[in-house]
């Protein structure tokens, strides 16, 4: 961090500052000109943010100039994290890892029907909520711990995983039993006790990003789980809220780039949740890819018309299959794995 005092600042409210960072234990280092009070601090400021300093007088200007995360930092950990899972995944190596299935988990029969295409898609994780995260209250809210049972019953029919969304934490017992990977809902990206409570789990997390969460915040996010001894981190980009109306949300694909120059963890893609609409979902697949995703988390349903969620975002079986087959070839062609 560094900080420059005001031309008028007097030399005892740079003593209180001083005083105040020393009992952080922290360096001071001066780099003063004759014109100009300015001086580093070296040290862990994680405590506090530079805008807290503003409070003592004398202060004018403090920039941080390392990343407020640690472990979740490329500078942390040079290498790229790797989550291995079951059936040889390894997510955030030279795979591109798929994880398509349903919105919801309405049914055993709907949710079989899916997992079916799943499976002849060469996709080995399905994903389906049980509990739906629904901007109103009067929507359709999942069926809950019936919806996970139906989600174990049938991946274990096509051996598959399960990824689906955590609502509580007072739900964490449920999921370690029923659940491969948990997911953290945008909804929810900044509930702290919740991010500290699997913080906890033996599970793999996958976080997805904010509405209007920066990328900086997310990654603070992913630091709150690490921090709890968790570090087995999947991060999720699944489109952001702009002034854009046309898409639900707008894919904002250069967040891949921007975690994958400040982070090791590996990143992956909601083109569902991002564009809204299932006419999009194939092109910004494909782009997903291209831009060096780890892998894509996908809405897919035999019958979106009578969807109880977001069936104007999910791909009809016809289409998903021609669009993995589309994946496939161009995986091949960088060097991935589709799998
Ligand atoms: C979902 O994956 O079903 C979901 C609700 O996603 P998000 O949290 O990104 O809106
Ligand atoms: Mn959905």
């Amino acid at each position: 961090m560094i900080i420059k005092m005001k031309k008028d600042s007097t030399k005892k409210q740079y003593q209180k500052l001083a005083e105040f960072l020393k009992s952080k234990n922290l360096e001071i280092r001066d780099v003063s000109s004759e014109f100009v009070h300015i001086f580093g601090i070296i040290g862990d400021t994680s405590s506090f943010e530079p805008v807290d300093l503003y409070a003592f007088e004398g202060v004018d200007e403090v920039t941080r100039v390392s990343t407020p995360f640690k472990k979740a930092s490329r500078s942390f950990k040079k290498e790229d994290t790797v989550i291995k899972l079951e059936h040889g995944i390894e997510i955030g190596k030279d795979q591109f890892v798929m994880m398509s299935g349903p919105c919801s988990v309405e049914s055993y029969e709907q949710l079989r029907t899916v997992a079916k295409v799943v499976k002849q898609s060469g996709a080995h994780i399905l994903r389906g909520g049980a509990y739906k995260p629904r901007t109103s209250p009067y929507a359709f809210q999942g069926l809950g711990e019936e919806g996970l049972q139906i989600l174990r019953k049938v991946a274990d029919e096509f051996e598959l995983l399960v990824v689906t969304e955590i609502p509580s934490s007072d739900l964490l017992p449920l999921f370690e039993k029923y659940v491969d990977v948990i997911q953290v809902g945008a909804r929810n990206m900044q509930n702290f006790e919740l991010l500290k409570t699997l913080g906890k789990s033996t599970k793999p997390i996958l976080l997805k990003r904010g509405l209007s969460a920066t990328v900086e915040e997310w990654l603070m996010s992913a630091e709150y789980i690490m921090s709890g001894g968790n570090e087995e981190i999947i991060l999720c980009e699944r489109g952001i809220r702009t002034f854009e109306k046309y898409t639900r949300n707008t894919l904002d694909i250069s967040s891949v780039l921007t975690v994958k120059e400040l982070s090791h963890l590996p990143v992956i893609i909601d083109p569902s949740h991002a564009a809204g609409r299932w006419s999009m979902i194939e092109k910004l697949s494909l782009a997903s890819l291209a831009v060096g995703a780890d892998g894509l988390i996908v809405e897919v349903h035999h019958d979106p018309e009578h969807a109880l969620s977001d069936g104007a975002q999910s791909l009809k079986p016809k289409k998903y299959l021609q669009m993995t087959d589309e994946l496939k070839a161009m995986a091949k062609l960088l060097g991935k794995t589709f799998i």
